[in-house]
């Protein structure tokens, strides 16, 4: 793997959402989804050389901040990320985030970028990873229950990454089924809308919940569940938030991120501390098995991991380079004479006569 070679001067690389957008539309979106998808895989293959923590997350009444940070030994990385279900009503994002890639020799930063659009394709290609790997074979129908700010991009990376052609969508909200439709309509897949959850699993291979609500719901009952389906739980990501009835986790296996962080905040906050549990990334290298037989129900209990947006910085820190879709930032003081930090306010004083 190459190491990125640190700026050589101090300016700090910084993607606006403007540069971000305009990054996406240049690659393509779903070239970016799937080149995404090829670079979260590649650290999954390398997950061992990663440091691995649980993210640290402050509670409050309303939702979560969250630091996610991680390093591969050449580079660090961190997410600041946000979890506030109730914003939507204020005309608020959710999720909302921005992130850093360091230069772990100098400990100087290398990117400054935003995460909010970053962490809706970065979760849609992991979602796509873990369906790659575990949904029934010649699966084409997804269904998509909870239809907000994530729901399109989780549709297109299952459409370019996994040959989904179908998606039958479901939101408490109708408002938001509507958005989401208008938005994929052209996209090349089949969408229907379906007024309810219940409808909407009917035919579909693929589930994937992506609710938002900071409680013990049950978006999916055992009952809607058949055999062989693969099912995305991308909702449930934080304690007391969880999207799937326990009897559901009982006949499903279970892929996790990083189990230490997935036992808090995933669907599996439910189930004794013994529950089973695969790491996605052991299916990945061959380590262990994914999906045995076409009857097995295969849950991926998504949570979000570091590794994912250390992921997605490196490939937005790569495709940058050379374009003009970032700009430079002057948020690291770097004096001349290194020792002479003062010196340097000094000089920049305007009442300084010389
Ligand atoms: P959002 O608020 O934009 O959309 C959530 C949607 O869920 C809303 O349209 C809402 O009406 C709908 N909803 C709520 N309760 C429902 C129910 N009972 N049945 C059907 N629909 C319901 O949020 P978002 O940005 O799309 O994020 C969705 C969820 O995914 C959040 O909980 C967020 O924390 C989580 N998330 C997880 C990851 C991950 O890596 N696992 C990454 C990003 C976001």
């Amino acid at each position: 793997m190459n190491k990125i070679a640190p700026s050589s001067k101090a300016l700090v690389p910084f993607v606006s959402v403007d540069h971000m957008m305009q990054l996406v539309h240049h690659i393509g979106l779903e070239t970016l989804l799937i080149e995404l998808y090829q670079t979260v895989e590649e650290d999954f293959k390398r997950w061992e050389s990663f440091d691995k923590t649980p993210r640290l997350a402050s509670h409050s009444e309303e939702g979560v901040i969250e630091l996610m940070p991680t390093s591969d030994g050449d580079i660090y990385g961190f997410k600041y990320v946000n979890g506030h279900p109730k914003n939507i009503k204020a005309g608020l994002q959710t999720v909302a985030g921005f992130g850093l890639l360091a230069d772990v020799a100098t400990g100087y930063p290398l990117l400054l970028t935003e995460m909010t659009l970053l962490t809706a394709l970065r979760t849609a290609a992991t979602s796509a990873l873990a369906t790659r790997y575990l949904a029934p074979k010649g699966a084409t129908t997804l269904a998509m229950i909870g239809n907000g700010a994530q729901s399109e991009f989780q549709a297109l990376a299952l459409k370019a990454i996994c040959g989904v052609k179908n998606v039958r969508l479901y939101d408490i909200d109708q408002r938001a089924t509507q958005k989401a439709y208008r938005n994929l309509k052209t996209s090349g897949l089949n969408i229907i809308a379906c007024d309810s959850a219940q409808k909407a699993v009917d035919g579909a291979q693929i589930i994937t919940t992506c609710t938002a609500d900071k409680q013990y719901a049950t978006i999916l009952t055992d009952n809607m569940i058949g055999e062989g389906v693969h099912i995305n739980a991308i909702g449930g990501d934080c304690p007391g938030k969880t999207e799937l009835h326990k009897d559901i986790l009982s006949r499903a296996n279970t892929f996790v991120e990083y189990p230490p962080q997935t036992r808090i905040e995933g669907e599996i906050q439910q189930m004794d501390a013994d529950y089973p549990v695969t790491e996605l990334w052991k299916v990945i290298t061959g380590k262990a098995k994914g999906r045995e037989n076409s009857r097995q129900i295969t849950l991926f209990d998504s949570v979000g991991f570091a590794i994912e947006d250390f992921s997605a910085l490196r490939y937005v820190h790569n495709k940058i380079k050379n374009t003009q879709f970032f700009e430079n930032l002057d948020i690291l003081a770097d004096p001349d004479d290194a020792r002479d930090l003062f010196g340097m306010l000094q000089r920049a004083n305007p009442s300084q006569t010389h």
